[in-house]
This record gives structure tokens, C-alpha cells and sequence, in this order.
């Protein structure tokens, strides 16, 4: 038996190490630097270093990284070993204050979207004090920043510390008018992460999911998630040995993982930890990602973090609950218990509604990949269409302030800065699962992330919006004669303004769709379609005046995510190509020719093969219209290579290929119906989904 208290952070240079391991005064002045980003002194990192050094190969460690999150993919890392040359042809073991601060990964492959000319390819990466130095795989790990030598940020991280920034200053002026004493404002996250898990033999069968990550071809199961039998069902033995054993190795590395549990959808799961400050959260989301796939491989599994693996079944995301504290304690989103606690949680509501409706543009873009335009947009959780669920009692509230009269739900008359809000019930508020932006008590939770997706990006422009809100507000009240009616009218007129983003019915419905175009909601569908909003004038000043984005870094960001567009479209569709072509349409030919024969042999001895001949001729259409079907991709594929352009070009495998994709897949899909199951080349949904003990 372990004891969870004894493993949890055994593997993480934390508090409670730096203390044991530093000189007091080396701890203290890490202390600063971990909490006020004041800078390290050389000497001092020294000593860090090496106290760093040991406690890793006292734990078995003979490398050490820099772990960075580059704009693409998961995360990097680079292995150095400590070994130093000694005399007699020995070796040392080191690890220097300058090798602890910064490194020099020879990254040059790393998309940067232009900002490095390959004379001066080397990007570097810088320590990120605040988040703490880890062992995996018996390396030490050294979450970093990775910038190009201009400064300008090649990875997530560097934005997200800065919109950090950018937030603890916008929040803290607000907060000052409200006479709080609090010294620093942190956003913190809470991700849920889904996941499925399928059989690795089976997954070994599927060249789709092996290259692209989802199934691309797959007729349904006869059962689906109908039932909903899989939510918070028991869990399989096979899946719990995985869930306990990815716990353990979790909280080794000090991750707060909390719940587990079935998902809707067949062989999906869900993880939740408990939240901490956005950057920790946000590294420790990915080296959960990581540890989820590892993991995954032990049993047996392969662990599928794609927004939608399977057609016709949910898909996975990443809800990101988010909110802001005060070094005091304070949840700033926490509805008060007295009328000036109130009057300022209203304040930092109304920030939020406003920031979120000025940006809606933003907070779609930074959720938009090829995988999740699967599930937004596509009939199914969330919409693409970005708006807020309040729920009915806390819009009453609003509503009652907007027009100044009695709110009658619970019998108070709301005043600001007069009256104490009604307490509202969780249920009350987390009632809506439709909605893309909820509000749940205490807490926003953006449910539009896709599972895969980093929380940097979502965090950052949640931070910078709400920071350029707050911002405005202080401008507006600090050159109050009177601070409680420039703060009414401000809570006021911004409500009125701000209220179409207001949305409490069914985010699913035809309806809204219609509604939402009516209040002038954006409903930007597609990927190609949302990301070059990022360049909307308005945004280009947003992200320059935090510099959380400079003009330059943005346009990097939209190159290198448009073409990770067309990139992973043009994959699915070699791949659908690959598999029609050589698995699919030989498979109904071998069986079309066994229905032939056999018709003929009964023939001979006079017996009805009529269901011989009929499945003959509508399979052979079947498969003519595949291998139609499968030219035209062909085709358009090859068209592709004459546009150049990367917003053109993402444009045209939305609109050509992608269609061409979905054409394709229908008809094999129908011949997967009619043909012998020994005959089909790969695992069905039903096996994928449902054999797993
Ligand atoms: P749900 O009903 O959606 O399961 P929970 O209250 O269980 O909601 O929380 C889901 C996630 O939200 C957890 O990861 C939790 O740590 C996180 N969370 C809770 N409170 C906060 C908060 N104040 N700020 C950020 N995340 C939070
Ligand atoms: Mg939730």
C-alpha cells in the first residue's frame, strides 16, 4: 500500500525541498524571485543548480532538460547529461546556475512562423522559476520560456506569464479603489481533461488513428451512447488498474489529480485536478497529457486525446474553469457576503461579460484547430457561437440593476454597494452544459477548448481581455468625484451594452443560431474562418498593449496555426486515400468475387441466389462510387498544390478537401454495412468502443 500523503511531490524540487537543500538566504532570495518575478542573482543560481543537481541523481537522474511547450505540439525537451570531463579520464557530475537559467536548444525545426531567419535559428530557453523543476523518465525536468534571440516568444508559455502580468496590474488598480490590501492578483485554472481509451491491438489495425489520431472511416455500432449508461458508470477493472496507477504517478509530480470518472461517450474518461495558478496548472496539464499516453501504453491502451475520434459520438474537451485571486485569499469571482464585497464582485462579473463580448472573435480563434472544429460548429458541445450563461437568477440580478427595479427571485432589491446578493445554489448556476462560457458560482468555465489543446492559449487571451476591461474601468473611476455612482453607472451602462452575450437557453438549438445572428453574435464555423481574427485591428492593439503579443508574434501565431490546418487536413485526406485505395475497395472486391462464385455454384445446383446476386450489384455500386468518390479527393488534393497563400489554402481544404473527405467516408461507410465482418479490414466502431473488459 502507498501512502498518498508520503509519494505526492516526491519527485518535484518544491518548498519543502528548496528548504531542506538551500542555504537559508539562497531559499529566501528564490523566494522573491518565485513570487515577484524579481531577478535571480548569478551566484545565487549556482547554488540553486547544484542543490537542484543532487537531489536528481540522489533520485537515480543522469540527464537533465529544459521542457518547453513550443506553438506546436505537446511539449519539447532536449536530454543533457551532467557528466563534466575530470582528470584521469573521469567525469563529474554538474549542472551550472547559467545551464539552470538558460539554454540553447539547437530548436531550428520548431515552427516560429518567420520570426527566425536560419542564420539565426538557435532559439533559447529561460528558467521559469515559478513553476517547480520535476523528474520524469529519470531526467530532471526545468519548465522554461522559449524565445528566438530577439526576444520574441516561440512557445505558449511566454504569453501566458505575461498576460499573467498583464492581469495582476489591471486587477490590483481596481482593487485599490475597493481599499483591499492585497499585493498580487493570480488567475488560476482548473482543467477537466477527457480522454478515451481504446485496445492497443485493436488501435494497431487503424491506420487512421495511428496517423491522424481519429477514426476517418467507421460505420456506427448498433448501440451508440443512447443509454448513457457509460456516465459515472463503474469503471472496468482493466481502466481502473490504468486510472490508479496514472494517479500515483501524477501526484509524484505533485499534480493535484482529483476526480476520475466515465464520460458519456463509450471508453471516454475524464480527469480533473483541483485548480492552481494558470501557469502551473497549464504545465501540469501537459505533463498529465504526457503521463496519460505513457501510461496508457503499460496496460495495454492507447490513450486518444483527439477532439473526435469517433463520428457520431461526443467528443472530448478541456473545460477550463477559471478564476482570480488575491495573495489574501480573496476569490474575486465569489459573490460577497457584504454590500462592498458585492459591489466588487459585480464589478469584476461585468469585466468579464464585457471582455468576453468584445472579444468574442479571440477566445473563438484560440480554441480553433482542425479537430475542434468537430466539435464546434458541428451540432454538438459547445456551439461556435461564443456567449455566457449566467443562469436565471444572476441575470435577474442584472437585469434588476439595468432597470432599476425590485428583483424579486429571493426577495431582495439589489442595490450596489447597498445589498447583499442572494446566495445562488451551485445547481443553479451549472445546470446548462450547452453553453461555451459558464458561469458556475464562482467560477468561469470555458467549455470550448478542445481535450488536446494547451490551457496557455485560452488562459492568455482569458487574462489579456479581462486585463484591458479592468483597465478601462480604472481609468473610468479613479477620476470619480463620486466612486459609488461612477461605479453604479459603470456596472450599469456596460450591462446594457454587454448583455447580448448573455445567453441561459440551449446553446444546441436551430434556434439560437438564428437569435444569436439577430444580437450580432459572431458564428465563426470554421478554423480558417476564426483564427484570422487574431488580426483584427482591435486585437493587434489588445495583445500589443499588454505585450503579451507583439503585431509580429501574432502573425507567426496565424501562419503556423492556419498551416497546422491545412497540415493535418491534408494528412486525413492521404490517409483516407491510402486506406480506400489498398484496404477498402480490395476488401469488398475479395468479397464481391466470393458472392460472384458462390452465386454461381448455387446457380449450378439450381438454388435461389437472389441474395447473392442483389448484394453483388448494390455493392459493386457501392464500390464504383467509392472509387469515384476517392478520385475527386485524389484530384483536389493535387489542385491544392497550385495556392500558395496559407489563409487561401486553409480556405480550400475547409471548402474542397475536407467536403471531398466527408463524401468519401459516407460511401465506404456503407459498404463497411454490407460487407462479411471477416472480410473488413480494420476493427469496427462496435469493437473499438465496447470490447474493452
Ligand atoms: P464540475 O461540476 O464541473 O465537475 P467542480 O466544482 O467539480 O465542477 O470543478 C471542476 C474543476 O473546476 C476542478 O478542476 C476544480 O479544481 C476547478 N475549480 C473549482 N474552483 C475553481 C476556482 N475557483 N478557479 C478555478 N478552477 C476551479
Ligand atoms: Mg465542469
Amino acid at each position: 500500500m502507498i501512502s498518498v500523503p508520503e509519494i505526492f511531490g516526491s519527485d518535484v524540487f518544491n518548498e519543502s525541498v528548496m528548504r531542506e537543500k538551500l542555504p537559508k538566504a539562497t531559499y529566501k532570495a528564490l523566494k522573491k524571485t518565485m513570487d515577484y518575478g524579481d531577478p535571480l542573482a548569478p551566484d545565487v543560481a549556482n547554488i540553486v543548480a547544484n542543490a537542484m543537481k543532487d537531489w536528481a541523481v540522489e533520485k537515480g537522474c543522469t540527464h537533465y532538460t529544459h521542457w518547453f511547450q513550443p506553438m506546436t505540439g505537446l511539449t519539447a525537451e532536449k536530454l543533457d547529461s551532467f557528466i563534466t570531463p575530470a582528470e584521469g579520464g573521469h567525469v563529474i557530475m554538474e549542472f551550472s546556475g547559467k545551464e539552470l537559467v538558460k539554454g540553447e536548444p539547437d530548436a531550428s525545426s520548431f515552427p516560429s512562423g518567420g520570426l527566425r531567419a536560419t542564420f539565426e535559428a538557435r532559439g533559447y530557453t529561460a528558467w521559469d522559476p515559478t513553476s517547480y523543476a520535476f523528474i520524469k523518465e529519470k531526467t530532471l525536468c526545468i519548465p522554461t520560456a522559449f524565445c528566438s534571440y530577439n526576444g520574441e516568444a516561440l512557445d505558449k508559455k511566454t504569453p501566458l506569464l505575461r498576460s499573467m502580468e498583464a492581469i495582476n496590474k489591471s486587477a490590483l488598480r481596481v482593487l485599490k479603489l475597493f481599499g483591499s490590501d492585497a499585493t498580487r492578483v493570480i488567475s488560476n485554472v482548473g482543467p477537466e481533461q477527457e480522454y478515451f481509451l481504446v485496445d492497443r491491438e485493436m488501435y494497431s489495425h487503424r491506420k487512421d488513428m495511428i496517423f491522424t489520431g481519429r477514426t476517418l472511416f467507421g460505420a456506427p455500432a448498433p448501440k451508440g451512447q443512447e443509454l448513457e449508461d457509460h456516465y459515472f458508470g463503474t469503471i472496468k477493472t482493466r481502466v481502473a488498474a490504468y486510472m490508479k496507477d496514472l494517479d500515483e504517478q501524477l501526484w509524484r509530480l505533485g499534480i493535484h489529480a482529483k476526480t476520475k470518472h466515465n464520460e458519456v461517450a463509450p471508453a471516454q474518461h475524464e480527469l480533473a485536478p483541483i485548480y492552481g495558478t494558470t501557469n502551473i496548472a497549464t504545465d501540469h496539464n501537459q505533463l498529465t497529457m504526457e503521463i496519460m499516453k505513457r501510461t496508457a501504453r503499460k496496460h495495454g491502451f492507447k490513450c486518444l486525446l483527439h477532439e473526435k475520434p469517433f463520428a457520431g459520438i461526443n467528443g472530448s474537451g478541456k473545460h477550463n474553469n477559471w478564476s482570480l485571486s488575491t495573495n489574501t485569499g480573496i476569490n474575486l469571482l465569489e459573490p460577497g457576503k457584504t454590500p462592498a464585497e458585492n459591489a466588487q464582485f459585480l464589478l469584476f462579473l461585468t469585466a468579464v461579460i464585457k471582455a468576453v463580448f468584445d472579444y468574442q472573435d479571440v477566445l473563438r480563434a484560440c480554441v480553433a484547430t482542425a479537430g475542434n472544429d468537430h466539435r464546434l460548429g458541428a451540432n454538438e458541445a459547445p456551439p461556435a457561437i461564443i456567449s455566457i450563461f449566467l443562469g436565471d437568477e444572476l441575470t435577474g440580478v442584472l437585469d434588476s440593476i439595468v432597470n432599476g427595479y425590485k428583483y424579486e427571485g429571493e426577495h431582495v432589491e439589489m442595490e450596489i454597494g447597498v445589498d447583499v446578493l442572494p446566495h445562488f445554489a451551485k445547481d443553479t448556476t451549472d445546470r446548462n452544459r450547452t453553453s461555451p462560457f459558464a458561469f458556475t458560482g464562482n467560477k468561469f468555465e470555458f467549455r470550448s477548448p478542445g481535450s488536446r489543446l494547451s490551457c496557455a492559449g485560452p488562459n492568455t487571451v482569458l487574462n489579456t481581455i479581462v486585463a484591458k476591461v479592468l483597465d478601462d474601468f480604472a481609468d473610468v473611476l479613479e477620476k470619480a468625484d463620486n466612486f459609488q455612482d461612477a461605479l453604479d453607472d459603470l456596472i450599469k451602462n456596460t450591462i446594457k451594452e454587454s448583455k447580448n452575450i448573455i445567453f441561459n437557453g440551449d446553446g444546441y438549438s436551430v434556434d439560437w443560431v438564428a437569435e444569436a445572428e439577430k444580437r450580432g453574435l459572431l458564428n465563426l464555423k470554421s478554423t480558417p474562418e476564426a483564427i484570422p481574427t487574431y488580426l483584427a485591428p482591435k486585437n493587434v492593439e489588445l495583445f500589443s498593449k499588454y505585450n503579451v503579443y507583439s503585431e509580429t508574434e501574432l502573425k507567426s501565431r496565424v501562419e503556423i496555426l492556419l498551416d497546422e490546418y491545412c497540415k493535418t487536413i491534408n494528412i486525413e485526406a492521404l490517409t483516407m486515400i491510402d486506406m480506400a485505395k489498398k484496404d477498402i475497395l480490395p476488401a469488398v472486391a475479395t468479397y464481391i468475387k466470393e458472392l460472384a462464385q458462390t452465386s454461381a455454384l448455387a446457380k449450378d445446383c439450381g438454388a435461389d441466389t437472389s441474395f447473392e446476386d442483389d448484394l453483388v450489384k448494390r455493392l459493386s455500386a457501392l464500390a464504383s462510387q467509392t472509387y469515384r468518390r476517392l478520385s475527386a479527393l485524389e484530384e483536389a488534393e493535387i489542385k491544392a498544390k497550385d495556392i500558395d497563400d496559407v489563409e487561401a489554402l486553409a480556405n480550400y481544404y475547409h471548402d474542397t478537401v475536407f467536403v471531398a473527405m466527408g463524401e468519401l467516408r459516407a460511401s465506404a461507410d456503407e459498404i463497411e454495412t454490407l460487407v462479411g465482418e471477416k472480410y473488413w479490414p480494420y476493427p469496427t466502431y462496435g469493437q473499438l468502443l465496447f470490447y474493452v473488459k
